[in-house]
């Protein structure tokens, strides 16, 4: 019988693991898949950005309105604490070029390959394909396992269960309407850092379905406003700076019904200078020819103005100008939360003490994705995964030093 279980062995269930086992308690961690940190590899195969080099006070800020509840644990274990944990397992890290970190090689497979060896070292057993399937009547936790069902009633339990994107490599929010069922506070969870439907023109998705629109800025009613890149798909948008703009987008989509943005498609040019360009005499010469010999307007970004912008705008130089610098492109749904990066939503604060632990549940903790925050890319997904599965770990040994 397992004296402490951890459930989910992705980045927060296993760094739950190594502070429950530094404080010298026997730790069973318990997973559905045939191995951990799928997900965590996933991430791993575009180059794993394990977390951000910015000043403290603004990587907090990523956090949005969990910044203060997320502060304390990411002061604990923040950015600099994970590049060195990854350098004592002999991975070195590097910043690149947009202050993200990434470890040398860029891989996830070697760190997590030595992580695991040390936390087998010090002791952590691991249990494959054991699905876990909620609480029986008597709060035993109820497993599905290859040698058949299966109960434990560990001291303490951890709870790293992930959020509901990419089912497939695990996390699929199934533990939602199970911890429902016993009182915890739980926001809907919804896809963050996820693409959105558009809805282009069968003539525009066959010919720039999977174009990326690079050198671009994204403007939002409110005044956000972020330079980047994305991709045209065949429904829609996807891509990093999508992902940055999604969470507004998704709330004002639930809010409003309805949500769009303005892409600058020269955002070097001032308005003045399109518009001078665009008046030019033309002569015989195509306005397609002259949008890219005069402003270096071509493909899919040429594409998008064609598919966007009604003809008499495209007549009038001082209007098609200002769609140029301002072209605004209406979403109609995010994509499907397994599509996401990330999901929102799960666990709400006000149903944990200041140690992760369930109020509704003495003895039961959460972390990482499950829990209600969210944030864009950058290497803010993982360090606060590997953040709150460090504090709830040490909650759990805490309080089972107290309860001992
Ligand atoms: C394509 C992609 C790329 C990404 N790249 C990055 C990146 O570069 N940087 C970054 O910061 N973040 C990135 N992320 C996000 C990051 O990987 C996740 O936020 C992080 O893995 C979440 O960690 P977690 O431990 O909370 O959950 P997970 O990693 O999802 O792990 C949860 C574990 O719980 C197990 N589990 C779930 N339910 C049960 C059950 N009922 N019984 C037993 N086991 C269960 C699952 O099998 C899984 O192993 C990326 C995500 C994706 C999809």
């Amino acid at each position: 019988m397992a004296e402490v279980a951890v459930i989910g062995g992705g980045p927060a269930g296993l760094a739950a693991a190594q502070a429950l086992a530094q404080a010298g308690h026997a730790v069973d961690l318990f997973d559905a898949m045939p191995s951990v940190g799928r997900k965590f590899l996933l991430a791993g195969k575009g180059g794993l950005n394990l977390t951000h080099s910015e000043p403290f006070d603004s990587f907090v800020q990523r956090y949005g309105e969990r910044a203060g509840l997320l502060k304390p644990w990411l002061q604990r274990l923040g950015a600099d604490q994970l590049r060195d944990w990854a350098a004592s397992l002999g991975v070195q890290t590097f910043v690149g070029s947009s202050g993200r970190v990434f470890p040398q090689d860029l891989k996830a497979a070697p760190l997590l390959r030595a992580w695991l060896h040390g936390l087998r070292e010090q002791g952590v057993r691991f249990h494959m394909r054991h699905h876990w399937l909620g609480w029986a009547e008597d709060s035993a936790l109820r497993f599905e396992t290859p040698h058949g069902p299966m109960l434990q009633r560990p001291a303490a339990t951890v709870l790293a269960l992930g959020g509901a994107s990419w089912a497939r490599l695990g996390s699929d929010g199934a533990w939602w309407p199970w911890l429902q069922a016993r009182g915890v506070p739980l926001a809907p969870l919804r896809p963050s850092n996820c693409g959105f439907d558009v809805g282009w023109s069968a003539h525009f998705r066959e010919r720039q379905a999977g174009q990326p629109l690079k050198s671009v800025v994204i403007s939002l009613p409110g005044g956000w406003r972020q330079a980047g890149e994305f991709v045209v798909t065949a429904g829609g948008v996807e891509g990093s700076l999508i992902y940055a703009a999604s969470a507004r987008l998704r709330d004002a989509l639930e809010r409003e019904g309805h949500a769009s943005f303005e892409l600058d498609l020269l955002p070097a040019r001032s308005l003045e200078w399109v518009a001078a360009e665009l008046a030019h005499p033309r002569g015989p010469r195509s306005l397609s020819t002259h949008l890219k010999t005069r402003l270096g307007l071509a493909g899919v970004k040429a594409a998008l103005l064609w598919e966007l912008v009604p003809k008499e705008a495209q007549a009038d130089p001082t209007r098609f100008a200002a769609l140029i610098k301002a072209l605004p492109i209406r979403v109609s749904a995010p994509r499907p939360i397994d599509e996401a990066i990330s999901s929102a939503g799960g666990v709400r604060f006000e149903g944990l003490d200041d140690r992760l632990m369930l109020k509704a549940m003495p003895g039961v903790f959460c972390a990482g994705e499950m829990l209600d925050w969210e944030a864009p890319t950058g290497g803010y997904l993982l360090t606060a995964c590997f953040s709150t599965g460090q504090a709830a770990g040490q909650g759990a040994a805490a309080w089972l030093a107290e309860t001992a």
